[in-house]
């Protein structure tokens, strides 16, 4: 069996490892010179819409795969006809559009922040008056670890934000007072089984998520988000990992967004789940079984960003994971992983491993 997998970065990298356990062959388009995922198969160093290399994949691979969402869905329309592609193009088409996003899970009957379309100025303003403040205008396309997002605060914003993301497809969202972030991650075979990981908690730090715990005691909202993730998986005859963000306020869960594939905040399940979210997505796709998503203890995930500083690789008590990437500023380079016994020794424990894994790059940059 080989998959073509669009995307040879860190997810490419952890579905590459996954890949090798299940006795499956990788093959990899990506642009970018030595990718993370490199050392788990051959990499197409090509544009992810390269016609020849997605032709290729269709002829080298049984199925196709991707780890980013902002893949063309022209570009594989085109090889559709030759190769199955999951998860399936249409969930794919929607997620790259928040306005589309929204309108799915409103179809669904899943809670979400008041929103409208922006198109114009003057759209911005009846947005404002709406909604009312504050209130996050964001691009519709394209954005990432809140990349395009501008928040709009009093009526004196309104043209900075203009002047920042206007002249796009636009949508403006009710600001939400939420009490803490959350996702749950949800996998579907082509039978039709699912399964869904224990719900997580996400801490986000200049919109890149830093840490995520693992599982969240709340079985009410747990109960709630695992119904939304599967009205999803099965709205959008779904193959493959799915992943749904959500606000939690008081008792209520508020959509934000979903994305098409394995997730960052599913990292912890390479550890602390039976089988990971890697492993399963790949199931899903190659329509194995689905493994057990229960988990294996309270775990906790940090996001090593910017640098990989020593103290890092020195904890006895961490799973370690470097993708291999160039350090830059507000990059995500690797991630430790650590597993308890219980919420409270995990929360102690990461609280932690925060302060020496920051504190020991503060002290490098000092001394830079
Ligand atoms: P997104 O790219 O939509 O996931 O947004 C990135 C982060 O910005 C989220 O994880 C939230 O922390 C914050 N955010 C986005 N939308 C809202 C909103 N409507 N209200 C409050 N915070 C938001």
């Amino acid at each position: 069996m080989r998959i073509g997998i669009i995307g040879a970065g860190q997810l490419g990298q952890m579905l590459g490892f996954a890949a090798r356990d299940l006795d499956i062959e990788c093959l990899f388009v990506d642009p970018s010179v030595s990718p993370p995922a490199a050392e788990c198969g051959e990499v197409l160093q090509r544009p992810f819409d390269d016609p020849g290399a997605l032709d290729e994949l269709a002829e080298k691979c049984d199925v196709i795969t991707y780890e980013f969402e902002n893949v063309p869905v022209d570009a594989l329309l085109r090889i559709e006809r030759k190769v199955s592609i999951y998860p399936p193009l249409e969930a794919l088409r929607q997620a790259q559009d928040r306005l589309s996003e929204k309108q799915v899970f409103e179809q669904l009957g899943i809670p979400l922040p008041g929103y409208r379309a922006v198109d114009t100025r003057d759209d911005l303003v009846a947005a404002s008056e709406a909604l009312g403040l504050p209130l996050v205008l964001k691009t519709r396309r394209l954005g990432y670890d809140g990349k395009g997002q501008f928040v709009v605060r009093t009526g004196d914003d309104i043209d900075a934000a203009w002047r920042t993301l206007g002249g796009q497809s636009l949508i403006a969202e009710q600001w939400v007072p939420f009490d803490y972030e959350v996702s749950s991650i949800g996998t579907r075979n082509s039978a039709g089984e699912v399964r869904i990981y224990a719900l997580t908690r996400n801490i986000h730090e200049d919109g890149i998520l830093r840490r995520s715990l693992a599982p969240v005691d709340a079985p009410p909202l747990e109960r709630q988000a695992d119904n939304y993730v599967r009205r999803l998986l099965e709205h959008l005859d779904y193959v493959g990992v799915l992943a749904l963000e959500l606000f939690v306020r008081g008792e209520a869960l508020l959509a934000n967004e979903f994305a098409p594939r394995v997730h960052n905040s599913g990292h912890w399940t390479i550890e602390g789940a039976s089988t990971s979210q890697f492993e399963n997505h790949l199931r899903a796709v190659t329509n194995l079984p689905l493994g057990s998503t229960a988990t294996r203890g309270h775990a906790g995930m940090l996001n090593l960003i910017g640098e990989i500083p020593d103290a890092a690789r020195a904890l006895e008590d961490a799973y370690m994971h470097d993708y291999g990437k160039t350090p830059r500023p507000g990059r995500k380079l690797g991630h430790l992983t650590i597993l308890l016994d219980t919420a409270e020794e995990r929360d102690a424990r990461i609280d932690i491993i925060d302060k020496i894994v920051n504190w020991s790059s503060c002290s490098h940059d000092d001394t830079a």
